[in-house]
């Protein structure tokens, strides 16, 4: 695989994530306001953002980032 099929699944992979955070802040019941990861309180600045948000912005930061992980090509 060269660079360019590597940046192109780069990309790729970035577009999922984007488009699953579009659909999740457009679609589903409004969130309980309590992480499900940590089971603190989501931020009220979240909520207001994200209405329908499961975890707190830290826990959601780590699924993202664990999720680009994922996505990226080939280990390290
Ligand atoms: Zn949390």
């Amino acid at each position: 695989m060269d660079d360019i099929d590597c940046a192109a699944e780069r990309i790729d992979a970035f577009n999922k994530v984007a488009l699953q955070m579009v659909l999740a802040r457009t679609s589903g019941p409004a969130s309980s306001g309590v992480c499900k990861a940590c089971g603190s309180l989501i931020e009220p600045e979240r909520l207001r953002v994200t209405p329908h948000a499961r975890h707190c912005t830290e826990c959601a930061e780590e699924l993202e980032a664990e999720s680009l992980r994922k996505n990226r090509c080939g280990p390290r």
